[in-house]
């Protein structure tokens, strides 16, 4: 016997018996994203290598390490997208989406990321995301609205109280630089110490350290000088109104001056949504103002805000919080029949039934009335019927209701009539 090939390592089969977990998401996202005013976009799955180096940035885990990247056969390099940001930037530059009505308000739903990573809970090779992109509004209100979008989904399922908003601001170029200097001055004492990758991002990006998974890095980086003194009077003004609004509002948050984020292209805030019951990928919703990032990828500036939110961490958290999803119906109506012969006749019976929105299955493997009737059961059918040779005659059906473990007689040709009464 051939044996079975198996998935790709870090990826996962989402399966029949818990789809239901992902409509609801998705419709519970739809639903909230209207509220809010945000419209969907979808891009592709994959892009132009050089999209993500420039719009995630070389000095990222992403970009040196994490990339799914291919040349196809006119020797171009694409890449499977390890997030929506660089690509709804792409496609808001190309089909000029600046030009319209200004604050631009999209979002992404699921949308599908490929990173290399050692597989492990919470972190998978492709997984999906939830995000949204706000262009044109640089206020501390639009980053309020922005966070205020996931901190609503949250409480929306009821786990608003599980998780901690994480709060700081990386600053803009002007007080980074300075910042930068005091940090690499800290750093150099620690060169040796450093973990490989970190030593080598030292004169590009020092402030990854903060993101570093290694121990030793971390314990290094909780002695570094830290952003919040560093914050040029604008800068601190706009974070300031932010923490503001967020009070104002009794939305909960602590500042975190270690939170700088992965992605090179963030500017002001960050913020992340942490849960402490999720394990070491404790991290649900990552997102900060990117301002530079429109130009860097050929725009004229045009200031974003943004998150992107892991629907598999999310699952989790609410598994976890003992969440109950609503299940998807099972089918209503199962009808059955006494022999082949009655094939098309069931076939325009649940036509009619299905039609009519009622959903319906029919026998289509021959098996004996017993054994209808045990499948009608397993099924869940709500109601469940018998045709044959008498019921042809009469124009009359018996009827099960399974749940309520009664019977009741309908005509044949008004059977969807004594459905839809019920
Ligand atoms: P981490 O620090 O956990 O690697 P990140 O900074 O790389 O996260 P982002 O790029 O900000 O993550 O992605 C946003 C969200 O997407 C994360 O908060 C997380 O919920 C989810 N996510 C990121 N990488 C993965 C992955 N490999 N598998 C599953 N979910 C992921
Ligand atoms: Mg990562």
């Amino acid at each position: 016997m051939a044996s079975i090939i198996r998935l790709p390592k870090g990826t996962r089969d989402i399966l029949p018996d818990e789809i239901h977990k992902w409509y609801h998401i998705e419709e519970v996202v739809r639903r909230l994203c209207q509220d809010f005013g945000y419209r969907e976009i979808r891009t592709p799955v994959f892009e132009s290598t050089d999209l993500f180096v420039r719009g995630v940035g070389d000095t990222t885990d992403i970009v040196q390490k994490e990339m799914f990247t291919l040349v196809d056969a006119g020797g171009r390099s694409l890449t499977l997208r390890p997030e929506g940001t660089s690509p709804v930037v792409r496609a808001v530059l190309e089909n000029s989406l600046y030009a319209g009505p200004m604050p631009l308000k999209l979002y992404y739903n699921p949308l599908t990321c490929y990173r290399a990573e050692k597989p492990q809970a919470g972190r998978q090779r492709e997984f999906h995301q939830f995000g949204v992109e706000l262009f044109g509004a640089a206020t501390p209100a639009a980053d309020a609205e922005v966070i205020l979008v996931a901190y609503e989904l949250f409480r929306r399922f009821g786990l608003a109280e599980r998780l901690l908003l994480k709060l700081n601001s990386i600053g803009c170029p002007t007080c980074r630089a300075a910042y930068r200097e005091a940090l690499l001055s800290y750093l150099e004492q620690y060169r040796q110490e450093l973990c490989d990758t970190c030593r080598q991002r030292m004169d590009k990006n020092p402030m990854r350290v903060f993101d570093c998974k290694s121990e030793i890095c971390q314990g290094i980086a909780q002695g570094a000088p830290l952003i919040t003194s560093y914050l040029c009077d604008a800068c601190r003004e706009h974070f300031e109104g932010l923490q503001q609004t967020l009070s104002a509002l009794e939305i909960p948050f602590e500042v975190d001056p270690t939170i700088v984020r992965g992605l090179d292209y963030y500017r002001r805030t960050v913020f992340e949504f942490v849960s402490d019951d999720i394990g070491a990928q404790s991290t649900v919703c990552g997102g900060g103002r990117y301002d530079g990032l429109v130009e860097e990828l050929g725009g004229d500036p045009l200031p974003g805000i943004g998150f992107g939110l892991g629907i598999e961490r999310l699952i989790m958290s609410l598994e976890r919080a003992g969440y109950v999803f609503p299940e998807l119906p099972a089918v209503e109506v199962y009808v059955g029949m006494t022999d082949a012969s009655l094939d098309v006749l069931t076939t325009k019976l649940v036509t009619e039934l299905r039609r009519a929105g009622i959903s319906a299955e029919k026998d289509i493997v021959g098996r004996s009335v017993k054994a209808q009737m045990k499948y009608a059961d397993k099924l869940g059918a709500h109601y469940a019927l018998i045709v044959g040779q008498n019921e042809v005659d009469t124009g009359r059906v018996t009827v099960k209701d399974m749940q309520k473990g009664e019977s009741f007689e309908a005509a044949l040709d008004g059977l969807k009539e004594a459905l839809l009464a019920r």
